[in-house]
C-alpha cells in the first residue's frame, strides 16, 4: 500500500447517516486519498464532502463511484479487492435489516478477510482505522499463503 491509500466507502441505508457524519468530520483526511464508493453512497459522499469545502476551494477529489450496491456494486468492489485495487473498507452495514443482497454483502466481506483488508464494519473502528499512523505511512499487509491450495489437485 502506498502512503496515499484506495478507501472504499459503503452504508446500508439506515447507516448512511451515520456514514455521512464520519465523513463530515473526517473530510480533511480523506481528501489525501482515493475513494472508491457504490453507488448511491457515493453520490451522498461526494455531497456531503463538497458542502464541507470553502466556497472558492478549488479541490479535486474524483471519487470513483461503482453500481448501487444491491444491483452489483458489492461485487464489483469485491472483484476489486481481488485485484489489488482496494486498500482498506470503511462498510457500515445493517445490523437490523436484511437485505436483498444479503449474499453479496457476505462475499464482499470474506473477500477482504482473504486478502487481508482492513475493514471497519462500525463508526469506533473507521476512528480507530482513520487515526492510525499506519493510514499515512507504506503498509505491506501480510498475505496468507494460498499456494497449498492454488496446487492441489482432485486426485
Ligand atoms: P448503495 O449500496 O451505496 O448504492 O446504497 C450500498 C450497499 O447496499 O452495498
Amino acid at each position: 500500500m502506498e502512503k496515499s491509500k484506495n478507501v472504499a466507502l459503503v452504508a446500508h441505508d439506515n447507516r448512511k447517516k451515520d456514514l455521512v457524519e464520519w465523513v463530515e468530520f473526517n473530510y480533511k483526511t480523506l481528501l489525501g486519498h482515493h475513494l472508491i464508493c457504490t453507488g448511491t453512497t457515493g453520490k451522498l459522499v461526494e455531497e456531503t464532502i463538497t458542502k464541507k469545502l470553502e466556497k472558492g476551494e478549488e479541490i479535486e477529489f474524483p471519487i470513483v463511484k461503482l453500481k448501487s450496491g444491491p444491483l452489483g456494486g458489492d461485487q464489483q468492489l469485491g472483484s476489486m479487492i481481488a485485484e489489488g485495487m482496494v486498500d482498506m473498507l470503511i462498510f457500515f452495514w445493517d445490523p437490523m435489516q436484511p437485505q436483498p443482497h444479503d449474499v453479496d454483502v457476505k462475499a464482499l466481506l470474506r473477500i477482504t478477510v482473504v486478502y487481508n483488508i482492513p475493514t471497519a464494519c462500525n463508526r469506533s473502528t473507521a476512528d480507530f482505522m482513520i487515526s492510525s499512523h499506519l493510514l499515512k505511512e507504506e503498509y505491506n499487509p501480510r498475505l496468507t499463503d494460498y499456494s497449498r491450495y492454488i496446487q492441489r489437485t482432485l486426485e
